[in-house]
């Protein structure tokens, strides 16, 4: 039996992994379960998952999630806060973590869950985009595995031998990220004025978070993972290419040096990661359907519209600038995303906050999460400059 911490529970991620914990419980548990304000939401996951531990991780709620949680007849003890998702992420509570808490508020706890030894599945990309050195020191000393769910990631560890190798020493020549387009492929930057937080949302093949929906629709979704890629199986820049396929059936690909490209394919569902995540190096079913290829049809890929979708060029820049750049980029595109979803900044200017926040913060080198910390917050204080600037 695993026992599985899931942080971010309450979110979209969060419902896939609980889908598919649901459908083994004789293999998995869910042992401890958080939400960051959705203290309803996490009630109605407790009574159903019955964890040990539940996380609240804005502090002021803790009392309305004791008294909930009572008055429901479950007897989950409660921790809140950030220390509380770290105590979770880091503690004798589970075997495995899955990071499924979205941005930046991410990071403290997947670095302490890959410390801790466990299996790490990781969907924050934000704080591997962040502190991708510093991961990958906390795992060296946990001694854990990696398991990436984001879905491309997680295709290209499908399709290299042995998850992880040495790409030059397996033969691979490109790493080929596959990129839906989002809801506004095929757009002019004339089209994409006045588009609303609800038109960015509404993403064609996957149902995902307001933030991640947003960052499709702007492909600095993309961008992330191009640096996600650069981390994680440590590729150069200019071996991480960016195709785009508006089916989202093809989740990536890799190119070998004899001119073998392997792909990993599958219906559009986040369920097929996680569960390979979770029972890798075994395959269990996801309640995903199968593929159906007649019915599919067509595969079409087409080039990435870099003119009109800024954001994919703006992460290869900060990748190439390295040290602090990608956390800059991750904090001025998280600043800017809430601030278009909030309806106060045209969807367009997300990529000149960005732009303009990588060419006013200086990148340093990261040493420390202490350092990394204050950098990110500089940055995010130059990005609400920026975007105070933008909408007066
Ligand atoms: P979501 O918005 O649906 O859920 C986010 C979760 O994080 C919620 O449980 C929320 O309570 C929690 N959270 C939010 N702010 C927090 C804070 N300050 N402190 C603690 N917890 C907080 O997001 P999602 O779509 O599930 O995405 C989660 C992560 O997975 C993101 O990093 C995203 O990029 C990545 N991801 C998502 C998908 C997808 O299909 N949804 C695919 C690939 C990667
Ligand atoms: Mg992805």
């Amino acid at each position: 039996m695993m026992r599985i911490a899931l942080l971010g529970a309450t979110g979209s991620i969060g419902a896939s992994t609980l889908d598919v914990v649901a459908r083994h419980p004789q293999a998995f548990r869910a042992s401890v379960l958080s939400a960051h304000q959705n203290v309803d939401g996490l009630v109605e996951l407790c009574r159903t998952f019955r964890p040990d531990l539940a996380v609240i991780a804005d502090p002021a709620l803790e009392g309305e999630l004791v008294r909930k949680l009572r008055a429901a007849n479950v007897e989950s003890r409660v921790l809140a806060g950030p220390g509380g998702l770290v105590e979770a992420a880091a503690g004798n509570h589970a075997d495995s973590v899955v990071a499924a808490i979205v941005g930046a508020a991410g990071l403290e706890s997947t670095l302490a869950a890959a410390r801790s030894g466990k299996r790490l599945l990781l969907a924050n990309k934000e704080s591997v985009v962040m502190a991708g050195g510093l991961l990958k020191a906390a795992l060296d000393e946990g001694g854990g595995e990696l398991l990436p769910v984001d879905s491309e990631h997680n295709a290209v560890f499908q399709c290299l031998p042995g998850g992880r190798p040495d790409l030059r020493e397996a033969g691979v020549r490109r790493i080929i990220l596959t990129a839906s387009g989002g809801p506004f492929r095929g757009r002019q930057r004339a089209d994409l004025v006045d588009v609303t937080p609800d038109m960015a949302c509404a993403h064609p093949k996957w149902s995902m978070g307001r933030k991640i929906s947003v960052d499709s629709a702007t492909l600095m979704n993309k961008g992330l993972e191009v640096i996600e890629a650069h981390f994680l199986f440590a590729a150069a820049a200019s071996e991480i290419d960016v195709v785009v396929h508006p089916q989202s059936i093809v989740h990536s690909l890799v190119e070998y040096r004899d001119g073998s490209v392997l792909a990993q394919l599958g219906n559009p569902d986040m369920r097929t990661a996680i569960a390979y995540a979770l029972a890798w190096p075994g395959r269990i079913d996801a309640g995903v359907s199968a593929l159906d290829l007649i019915a599919t049809a067509r595969l079409d890929f087409e080039a990435v519209d870099r003119d009109t979708f800024r954001c994919l060029d703006l992460a290869y820049q900060a990748l190439a600038s390295g040290g602090t750049a990608p956390a800059t980029l991750n904090a001025a595109n998280e600043e800017a995303v809430a601030a278009f979803l909030a309806g106060q900044l045209p969807f367009l200017s997300i990529a000149t906050v960005i732009e303009e926040s990588l060419a006013r913060v200086p990148s340093t080198s990261i040493d420390t999460l202490a350092g990394l910390l204050d950098s990110d917050l500089t940055a995010r204080r130059e990005a609400q400059r920026i975007i105070a600037g933008l909408v007066t």
